[in-house]
């Protein structure tokens, strides 16, 4: 796919070179199993226990907070089923939002079905989330909040630190999605005031299938997976050696880039958002105005289709996307598009564009040229379209 214009880094980004290099050894050269007492063996395990003293030193935990997980999936699922088993006597309530990824609310209807009640706070217009309102749902017997870090739809970031000392005053505990946030902006468990975090290396120019999950030594979990004695007897299964050392290799360059590259992607996307603002009548961001990931541009474009939209530019060589990448094939305009108040029809006409480090601003200019075209062109075929 040469010459493709990549701009849903919110679905996946591409593996960092400087990452497959770091993970390039650690498949047929040495290739223990960390687990094993020879030294081949502790040879993975020194570099494993380094990832892991790494991952913990960007997010400001400890070294033995830190589990390696398959992923964001894995990271969510433990952290709300285990919680669920490992408190249930306490009580059977949990607290999550309207606008979570799919990997926390399939999880909570699951619980849903066996007995476990859920609350779901609302947002506001802007996909925003009141802490008050999660003060509100508190109930004696609520033993989980779950509330994203920042919306992997519309990019809003979420007020966690207060929601996190809600929680704490109320001793519940509180689990945090931060998949979309980490490597974007500053992302650490203590500021943040929470007891567990979901992260995912191949949002931040890692690899796919590892992950991480912020644990704190203060919190009792059920193990998801069991099997062998790997992470503490918490988490079963050979480590992904490569995968990890891939995962902190690429945590370290997204945290010493950080604040260069999300100024640069804030300049892209708000260069991008106003010449489409000047070029096309009729469209509206949405998302926050302000709270919002660096590279994160969601709109809507009334009159015409999100599907079509795509197609047309993919037909132009740039990649773009309607919502999350789980649900774009299905029908169903997107949750979190309906939780912020917008309408269906508006919803399904609604596009995201999600930055990343290989956007130069000739990119930026190109959709500026083409997708004024694209509308006009749609807009004249819609039924729908009010000129
Ligand atoms: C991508 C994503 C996930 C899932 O992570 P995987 O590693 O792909 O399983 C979870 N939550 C959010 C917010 C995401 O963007």
């Amino acid at each position: 796919m040469e010459n493709v214009i990549y701009m849903d880094h919110a679905a996946t980004t591409p593996t960092d070179p400087e990452v497959i290099k770091a993970m390039e050894p650690w498949f047929a050269q040495q290739y223990g199993n960390p687990a094993t007492l020879y030294s081949l063996g502790l040879l993975a395990s020194q570099a494993v226990e380094e990832a892991r003293a790494g991952v913990a030193a960007v997010l400001g935990a400890e070294d033995a907070e830190i589990y390696f997980t398959s992923g964001g999936t894995e990271s969510n699922n433990w952290a709300i089923k285990g919680v669920a088993d490992a408190h249930r006597n306490k009580g059977r309530h949990l607290i999550t939002s309207t606008i979570e990824h799919h990997a926390v609310l399939e999880p909570m209807e699951y619980l849903e079905k066996r007995g476990y009640e859920v609350t779901r706070v609302p947002v506001d217009a802007h996909g925003l989330i009141d802490p008050e309102s999660v003060r509100k749902a508190i109930r004696p017997d609520t033993i989980l909040i779950s509330i994203m870090h920042a919306n992997n739809e519309v990019g809003t970031i979420e007020p966690i630190a207060e929601i996190g000392a809600i929680a704490r005053e109320a001793g519940v505990l509180f689990h945090t999605d931060a998949v979309q946030s980490v490597g974007k902006i500053p992302v650490n468990v203590k500021e943040l005031n929470v007891d567990m975090l979901s992260l995912s290396a191949h949002k931040f120019y890692g690899p796919k299938g590892v992950g991480a999950m912020y644990l704190s030594k203060r919190v009792r979990v059920t193990p998801l997976l069991h099997g062998g004695s790997q992470e503490r007897r918490r988490r079963a299964g050979t480590l992904n050696v490569p995968g990890i050392v891939g995962l902190a290799k690429a945590l370290q360059i997204a945290a010493d880039q950080m604040e260069a590259e999300a100024a640069r992607e804030t300049a892209l996307r708000d260069r991008l958002w106003r010449g489409l603002q000047e070029r096309i009548p009729h469209i509206y961001l949405n998302g926050h105005p302000t709270k919002r990931l660096p590279n994160a541009l969601n709109f809507r474009v009334e009159g015409i289709e999100g599907e079509a939209m795509i197609l047309c530019l993919d037909m132009n060589r740039v990649g773009v996307s309607s919502g999350s990448a789980c649900t774009t094939g299905s029908l169903e305009p997107s949750h979190v598009l309906l939780a912020m108040g917008i309408p269906a029809e508006h919803a399904h006409g609604s596009l995201r564009i999600t930055l990343g480090r290989a956007n130069t601003e000739q990119d930026i200019d190109y959709v500026i040229d083409t997708f004024p075209g694209i509308v006009a062109r749609l807009r004249e075929m819609s039924p729908v379209y009010n000129r």
